[in-house]
């Protein structure tokens, strides 16, 4: 294989623990995106093998490839448009969250002509602005109400905007803003099984958020919310569970002062050995990196010269090195770059990354 991404099962599972001697709530393991680049199926198994009871996706279709591998768990999609086939999110007993009337209606609707109550998840806006109900909140209530026997009322949950702040006083203004909106629900009969809050950021830092369930994301996968904030991956007690390996091309000497790659955007400042990746951009490596990412290769660190093509890139592999052609080297891991290395040099987030490579990378599971 050209390039591979390695994903350690293991590390996750570890993460999940550890995690879980965290709180008394139960957990959730996010696996949007394909497990924020991990491979959905083997990632979601895995989690409920460590102890996750409940699986969390953005979308519809993620949920129902996760219903089709045979996954039983509660399974609940937050990001479902109009339109889409609600039909089959309540044959396939997908809970579904809802953020406004007109939602609710159009699911009550379906769920009429299927037979079925549908399993929902109310989410309010306590403050992010996003997702969630925000100005129709007394006619939610009053119309949510009148059809109270058509759905099964299974959660009540928001997002913060700014858990990875700790000690950011918006989120006791977002908590706040929760337990009033549960009041309300509650004193008009409507009482969730299950009530959630709680991110990755949250779970570490804000035990006053944890509810019944937390929805545990970036952190399961080894990697911290916030570097600076929250402390790194090796300090938070997390294990990356993702590395990212490719071969070198070609190996060729360059002198001091030659231009490396397009735009001549790099120049040697010494005699050294290049090494050529086979992956770039269209795997998902930010074009944008600067020489603060690069490659592990034999223990030594090195770093990208010029720019991250399509297909390819550069590593200043220094002069004295024994690279050879075909050999691996690292581009994200643990040791040399991790994830949190290849954010900053690219002005983005370690989820960014993870999240972004390509689906033509192969995943292998240790
Ligand atoms: C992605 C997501 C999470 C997980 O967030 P992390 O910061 O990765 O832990 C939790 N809840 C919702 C609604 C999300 O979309």
């Amino acid at each position: 294989m050209r390039a591979v991404v390695e994903v350690n099962l293991e590390a996750i599972k570890t993460n999940i623990r550890m995690l879980g001697s965290k709180t008394e709530a139960s957990l959730l393991a996010v696996v949007k995106a394909d497990a924020y680049g991990h491979g959905l199926v083997p990632v979601a198994t895995t989690a409920l093998e460590a102890g996750a009871s409940w699986l969390g996706v953005a979308l519809l279709e993620e949920a129902i490839t996760l219903r089709e591998a045979g996954i039983k768990a509660p399974l609940i999609a937050w990001l479902v448009p109009s339109g889409e086939d609600f039909e089959a999110a309540i044959r396939a007993d997908i809970d579904l969250s809802i953020s406004s009337i007109s939602a609710l209606e159009e699911i009550l609707g379906v769920a009429k002509q299927v037979g079925r109550k549908p399993r929902l998840h109310i989410e309010v806006d306590t403050g992010m602005h996003r997702g969630g109900l925000l100005g129709q909140w007394e006619e939610f209530l009053s119309f949510a109400q009148e059809h109270r026997d058509e759905f099964s009322l299974i959660g009540f949950w928001s997002h913060f905007a700014r858990a990875d702040e700790p000690g950011e006083s918006y989120n006791d203004l977002q908590l706040q803003e929760f337990t009033r909106k549960l009041d309300q629900l509650t004193s008009q009969g409507l009482t969730p099984e299950i009530i959630h809050f709680a991110n990755s950021a949250a779970t570490l830092t804000l035990p006053q958020a944890h509810h019944s369930m937390v929805r545990l994301g970036i952190a399961m996968y080894g990697l911290s919310p916030d570097r600076s904030a929250l402390g790194s991956s090796d300090q938070l007690g997390l294990l990356p569970a993702m590395s990212v390996k490719a071969k070198l091309h070609l190996v060729k000497q360059v002198h001091k002062g030659d231009a490396i790659g397009y735009g001549g955007a790099a120049i040697a400042s010494r005699d050294t050995t290049l090494g050529v990746v086979v992956m770039g951009y269209a795997d998902g490596l930010p074009r944008i990196a600067t020489n603060e990412a690069g490659a592990l290769y034999d223990g030594n660190k090195a770093p990208l010269i010029g720019r991250v093509s399509m297909d390819q890139c550069v590593i200043d592999l220094g002069p004295e090195s024994s690279a050879e052609a075909g050999d691996y080297v690292t581009l994200i891991g643990s040791e040399g770059y991790t994830a949190d290395d290849w954010a900053k040099a690219s002005g983005t987030i370690n989820y960014e990354i993870v999240t972004r490579i390509a689906t033509r990378v192969p995943r292998i599971y240790l």
